[in-house]
């Protein structure tokens, strides 16, 4: 779509909305169901260090209706319970593999989880959060062959495509890693969401607008977009707490604005599943601003309508930013 189209591409929200993509493709709602399947990550366990990334607090990913002690089945029924009260015309269900790495571990250990998830008689397929350096070949086999009969969506931690940003949070890999396992993954057909924090420390906007154009090379299908909070008991929270000015916070509006830059620096086949997080606010530091998740796309479509602009706007043409006067 060209920057001089005269019909805005999206409709109302002029971005790739992974949920009306989703619906359209499945003839309604995909909703995923948390389960916790009791997985680590090498940044903890030692393999690659024990402190983990400085911004992880695995309790600000867990819902609360969710216990840890239950089998994946009981974990199944009780989110289901939960979220046809909230959705109650969702046709799918999947059960999302979330905290931790979710690919990291024996491989029998892992078809064994994944095969539990799936014989749920409600369950259509699975979301499978993990980092990039944790997808071994037989394990990208085995989900390219679930994928032929179920919904599968593997959401790969990005969380920057900035080598300075990914060393500071002691992420333990580098934007060359998740380059490697994206290309991987969708070599076998597998569909490919990634997640990224925008505001890490040593990122500034020029940094992030071009991971914009860096993941729009890669044969990703969704994105997750998160500002950076700081969640109690993290390093990132005591370094800042020791600290303010070695982690600079976004503000509401500057993120709202960044989301816009980044969205129109976007390649439009990208689906935005999330453009931001909602940590439990007692586990929440900072900012001080709290935007509900359901605030964040009328805030940004509001944006992209007073520029007049939408996703891809600028993607491929070499315009850098809002503030180049292209724009009002
Ligand atoms: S963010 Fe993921 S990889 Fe990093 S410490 Fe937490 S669970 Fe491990």
């Amino acid at each position: 779509m060209s920057p001089h189209s005269a019909t805005p591409p999206f409709g109302d929200r002029r971005y790739n909305a992974w949920n009306e993509a989703t619906k359209a493709r499945h003839g309604g709602r995909v909703q995923k169901v948390s389960v916790a399947a009791g997985f680590t990550c090498p940044n903890r366990d030692g393999l690659l260090g024990t402190g983990g990334c400085t911004f992880c607090n695995n309790a600000g990913f867990t819902p609360s209706y969710l216990d840890r002690r239950w089998s994946i089945h009981q974990q199944i029924d009780a989110g289901l319970g939960f979220l046809r009260r909230r959705y109650p015309r969702t046709r799918h269900f999947i059960a999302y593999f979330q905290s931790y790495s979710n690919t990291y571990g024996e491989f029998e250990r892992l078809r064994a989880c994944y095969e539990e998830a799936l014989s749920h008689p409600e369950i259509s397929g699975l979301a499978i959060g993990t980092r990039p350096d944790c997808l071994p070949e037989p394990v990208l086999d085995y989900l390219a062959e679930l994928a032929e009969k179920h919904i599968i969506e593997l959401e790969i931690g990005v969380e920057s495509c900035n080598d300075a940003a990914l060393a500071r949070v002691n992420r333990g890999h580098d934007f060359a890693a998740s380059e490697e396992a994206i290309c991987r993954a969708a070599t076998r057909g597998l569909e490919v969401t990634a997640h990224l924090i925008l505001g890490l420390p040593e990122e500034d906007r020029a940094s992030m607008l071009d991971g914009a154009r860096r993941l729009s090379a890669l044969p990703v299908r969704g994105l997750k977009l998160h500002q950076l909070e700081l969640v109690r008991g993290t390093e990132l929270a005591r370094q800042w707490q020791q600290d303010p000015n070695a982690v600079r916070l976004l503000g509401e509006d500057e993120y709202i604005a960044l989301l816009a830059d980044f969205i129109e620096h976007l390649s439009p086949e990208i689906q935005l599943q999330r453009l931001g997080s909602e940590v439990p606010p007692k586990l929440k530091l900072a900012p001080q601003w709290n935007l509900r998740l359901h605030e964040l796309p009328p805030r940004v479509t509001a944006e992209l309508v007073r520029r007049n602009t939408w996703q891809g706007y600028r993607f491929g043409t070499g315009l850098l930013n809002a503030s180049d006067g292209i724009h009002p």
